[in-house]
């Protein structure tokens, strides 16, 4: 038998993909499974966006490309950056790539190594510190915690730069808290990267996605300086319902972007040229779909907190943006049903699924086990209904 690299050593599946892969099984099995775990919007593609890649299709764009995208769609990234963030990028200072989740490999191994440290708040999106790992460097996880609305304050993110200091991570909308940080606050945190020579990686996936009129700000126009510091990720498949296409973009200082570039000629090379050329249509085209889907998720959260909050032991934190609700169960460990006691989220979310059929995240994969993690990328219909098994199912506990 062949001996696996030690650096996969503790690099577990992600506990999203298990959990709907259980529901997806207990679906099969004839049951009926209310998923709260999606990670993306139930919306479908705008159409204008499929138009143009069967456009492509038909025009030939069908071959390798530059590997780090197509001069138009560099030009539609660099144009929203301008438009949306006040950033202005040159080409070379823009990559695009098979997904944000690749945007941040590459860039992870561009610029982490053994004896690293990467600053990664917790609650965190599941990959940071397992992609941290497999470049050899250390995560360090912060704690936040609700009261001071799942955001990392500049004293505690001050207290946990060292000499191996690297990079910090910020998430904002964040996956899975959907806790949003103001202008005031990131531009703190970035005197605090920028006097330290810390790295800043801004996951900005969820930007469109923000609710109540929140707008958001990415940390590399907060500062003048901090652009040659900071490295944007983003992408099209939370802002306009495009997964499966598999395109995400980066922007930042020449050099990290050339390195990100190598990386990628040498595994993946270009993302896929027909997703290209939907991607610039949707950087470019109508925004009208945008507006739309927000107010869609901001009506559901709105159902989903409220439902989530009229349940005993179970408090639901607001999210100001991103498509999930990160709800505190704590309330309900040690409590036991039919003799089996609930000792975690991972329990809970396995007996929960068994028991009512219901699909969360468990907090422990977020690195909080005190909370679950439940997405409102699904009809009000199924919120009406899971929410009021959650509450069945509460009950049950004793
Ligand atoms: C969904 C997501 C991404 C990237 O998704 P892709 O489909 O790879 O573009 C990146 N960061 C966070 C926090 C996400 O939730």
């Amino acid at each position: 038998m062949t001996r696996l690299a030690k650096r996969l050593a503790g690099l577990e599946e992600s506990v999203t993909l298990l959990i709907t892969a259980k529901a997806a099984e207990l679906r099969a099995q004839g049951r009926d499974i209310i998923g709260f775990g999606a990670g993306e919007p139930d919306f479908d593609t705008p159409e204008n966006i499929k138009e143009a890649a069967i456009k492509a299709i038909r025009d030939g764009k069908t071959k390798y490309t530059p590997v780090g995208g197509i001069p138009e769609l560099k030009d539609a990234v660099r144009a929203k950056f301008s438009r949306d963030n006040s950033l202005d990028y040159r080409r070379d200072e823009v990559i695009v790539s098979c997904g944000g989740k690749h945007s941040i490999f590459n860039l992870f191994q561009a610029v982490l190594e053994p004896g690293d440290e990467i600053i990664i708040p917790a609650p965190y999106w599941v990959s940071y510190p397992v992609m941290a790992a497999l470049a050899g460097a250390t995560p360090v996880i912060v704690q936040t915690t609700e009261a001071e609305g799942f955001k990392m304050s500049p004293e505690v993110f001050a207290a946990h730069i060292t000499k191996a200091t690297k990079a910090v991570v910020i998430n904002s909308p964040s996956n899975p808290t959907g806790a949003a940080y103001t202008e005031a606050e990131l531009r703190r945190l970035a005197e605090i990267a920028l006097r330290n020579k810390v790295l800043v990686i801004t996951d900005e996936i969820y930007e469109e996605l923000a609710y109540d009129g929140f707008k958001n700000t990415s940390i590399a126009s907060t500062l003048n300086e901090l652009k040659a510091n900071c490295v944007v990720l983003n992408g099209v498949s939370k802002a306009y319902a495009m997964t499966g296409w598999r395109i995400g973009y980066a922007a930042g200082p020449t050099e990290i972007i050339k390195a990100m570039t190598s990386i990628q000629s040498q595994s993946t090379s270009n993302p896929a040229s027909i997703s290209q050329w939907a991607a610039v249509e949707a950087l470019n085209g109508s925004q009208a779909f945008i507006p739309a889907m927000v107010k869609e998720f901001q009506a559901r959260r709105d159902t989903m907190v409220s439902a989530l909050n009229a349940i005993p032991n179970v408090s639901a934190f607001k999210p100001q943006g991103a498509f999930y609700v990160f709800a505190k169960v704590s309330g309900l460990y040690g409590k036991a049903s039919a003799g089996r006691v609930i000792n975690g989220s991972a329990e809970l979310a396995t007996w929960l699924l068994d028991t009512v059929g219901i699909a969360v995240v468990p907090g422990s994969a977020f690195g909080n086990d005190a909370y679950v993690r439940l997405s409102y990328a699904t009809s009000m219909k199924n919120i009406a209904e899971g929410i009021k098994r959650l509450g069945t199912a509460a009950a049950m506990l004793g």
